[in-house]
């Protein structure tokens, strides 16, 4: 494979292994300890799309990188012939660090990657990271669970196999359970006539957080009957994530997770509109 000849190969004898390894959110400084290690110890590094520019700069500038990304409307590679490049890549004796944004495990296709791995007999580690909603609720100050108003969360995709998703609805019903959707906004309205046709209040409050806790991050309150006005109004573009539920109400665009002094460059300097 062309891919793998254009790198360079390590040591005779020596075994591959695949680590997969979450990038977190985007802010450089939400990436574990391990997964920095992991970066510094790889051979090769597979990253896609939502790796941030800052996680990027981490990578050795002597390490190959492969882009597998995939963005909305734009295809990257398949997710089989990625399956297939950490399996060649692995046999070939590489250490590679598969850097998935945010979780692996969390709609990140971690799993069949692993699953493809194991089937090969290949070593595969996993490193978690923080997941989207984890970083966007503290760097909005928006606790996803909360005594009075929230005693549960879940997170919920937003795009099925096939374009809309089916959702148990009935599941989404209970106004103190927080929704987070992660790639939401497409079918934003769906989701939100959805939620409401099965007894969610149309005044409950929606976050919809752009580019969390990279500079740049955008955060735009609305309420269930405002989401698609508000989405075909202010454009939010991908990454953005959607949080329903009364905990909406304690956003404060908090800057907890970062050290004083850090708001201006982190972006904290958020844009928010409210109502429809
Ligand atoms: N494995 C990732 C999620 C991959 S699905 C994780 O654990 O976070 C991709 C979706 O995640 C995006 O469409 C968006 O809804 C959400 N997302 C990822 N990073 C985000 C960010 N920095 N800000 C807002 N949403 C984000």
């Amino acid at each position: 494979m062309t891919l793998l000849s254009a790198l360079t190969v390590p040591a005779p004898g020596t075994t591959g292994a695949v680590w997969l390894v979450g990038a977190g959110p985007g802010d450089a400084e939400l990436l574990t300890l391990k997964a920095l290690r992991a970066i510094e110890q790889a051979t090769v590094v597979v990253v896609d799309r939502l790796v941030s520019d800052e996680v990027l700069a981490l990578i050795p500038s002597t390490t190959p990188c492969i882009d597998a990304g995939k963005a909305p409307g734009r295809h990257g590679m398949k997710q089989q012939d990625i399956n297939r490049l950490l399996v060649d890549l692995a046999c070939a004796g590489h250490r590679v660090v598969r850097l998935k944004g945010g979780d692996p495990f969390i709609f990140g296709r971690g799993g069949e990657e692993m699953l493809a791995l194991q089937r090969a007999g290949i070593s595969c580690r996993v490193v978690p990271g923080i997941t989207a909603a984890a970083g966007c609720a503290a760097s909005t100050g928006i606790p996803l669970t909360h005594r009075e108003c929230a005693q549960s969360v879940q997170f919920i995709t937003g795009h099925g196999k096939n374009g809309a998703p089916a959702l148990d609805w009935d599941a989404l019903r209970d106004p103190r359970q927080t929704l987070v959707f992660y790639m939401g906004l497409t079918w934003c309205a769906e989701l939100s006539r959805g939620l409401m046709d099965n007894g969610r209040a149309a005044h409950t409050p929606v976050a919809i957080i752009e580019n969390g806790t990279r500079a740049g991050q955008r955060v735009l309150l609305t309420t269930l009957e405002g989401l698609a006005r508000t989405v075909a109004r202010e454009k939010p573009v991908s990454p953005s994530l959607l949080v329903v539920g009364e905990v909406v109400n304690l956003c404060r665009l908090a800057t907890a997770s970062q050290p004083p002094g850090h708001e201006a460059a982190l972006g904290t300097g958020a844009t928010t509109a409210y109502g429809a």
